[in-house]
């Protein structure tokens, strides 16, 4: 999902176009190549020598990667029970088999979705950071976040692919947030991790403030298997990873693509998901 980005601040200038400049500049830079060196220059030296941080806050906490107590208690971690197939959160359990009213209504083309935790006011700052700030530290505690809340998903699972960025957003952000939470779940899991299985080949306007079937239209046909991958994904089971679930119109377009492409099943796994009130008997 598309969030607003922290240059929103900015749009008195023509951020387009300082976008588009930039990356007709980078074209012709390999991109990976400059995030790994960054990455591998940038940060692990300097923190072998500070003390832990909370992810969030930033006070300090016994173990690098972890919470302090007062924002751990503010993350709503989702635990069942939920929705058999889209993972909503129930108060009463009603068996493991239980769909929520909107699955109950029509089912997504996904097969089952699960997410650490809720997206609310406090967990979005986890969310914010990972996505816009440049800051990558978080990554193996949400990885076994997402590990945890997507187990069963993850011992069905064939190949772990990320909800892929536009090449050009990519280059502004510098990493896909979603391509980061792939590879630390694949390396809790074990699981063949294909980081480019889908590409973004048309350009959507951020989400945030579409309702769902505007969402929808955003990214009709936004996706398509990497051509290096087509054969890769017959009959296979395939594990989705994005950050945040909103509406599930991203993760289902990239669903009918893989289905398209002949995969078994697709199931989603995200950091966190909207969780609103649904009606009852929908
Ligand atoms: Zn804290
Ligand atoms: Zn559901």
């Amino acid at each position: 999902m598309d969030l607003p980005d922290l240059a929103g601040g900015m749009r008195g200038m023509d951020l387009n176009l300082v976008r588009r400049a930039l990356a007709d500049r980078m074209a012709a830079v390999d991109a990976a190549a400059l995030v790994r060196a960054a990455r591998r220059y940038g940060r692990t030296a300097l923190d072998a020598l500070l003390p832990p941080l909370c992810l969030s806050c930033g006070t300090a906490v016994d173990t690098p990667g972890a919470l302090c107590a007062a924002c751990w208690s503010k993350v709503e971690f989702i635990a069942p029970p939920v929705c058999a197939c889209c993972g909503f959160p129930f108060e009463v359990d009603a068996g493991a088999e239980a769909l929520c009213a909107a699955c109950h209504a029509k089912r997504p083309r996904y097969r089952r979705a699960r997410a650490a935790f809720r997206y609310g006011e406090d967990s979005r700052r986890l969310v914010l950071m990972f996505k816009h700030a440049d800051r990558l530290d978080p990554a193996p505690t949400f990885g076994r976040w997402l590990a945890q809340a997507g187990g069963e998903l993850l011992a069905d699972a064939d190949l772990i692919a990320p909800v892929p960025l536009h090449r050009w957003r990519l280059l502004w952000r510098r990493y896909n947030q979603s391509a980061e939470l792939a590879r630390a779940v694949g390396r809790h899991s074990g699981r063949t991790v294909v980081p480019d299985l889908l590409v973004r080949h048309r350009r959507t306007p951020p989400q945030a403030d579409m309702n769902a079937r505007e969402r929808r239209l955003n990214v009709a046909g936004a996706f398509r298997i990497h051509p290096r991958h087509h054969a890769l994904v017959r009959d296979k089971t395939v594990l989705l990873i994005d950050d945040v679930l909103t509406t599930g119109a991203t993760v289902e377009a990239c669903t009918r693509v893989l289905l398209r492409a002949g995969a078994a099943a697709v199931d989603v796994l995200c950091l966190a998901r909207v969780v609103r009130p649904q009606v009852r008997g929908m």
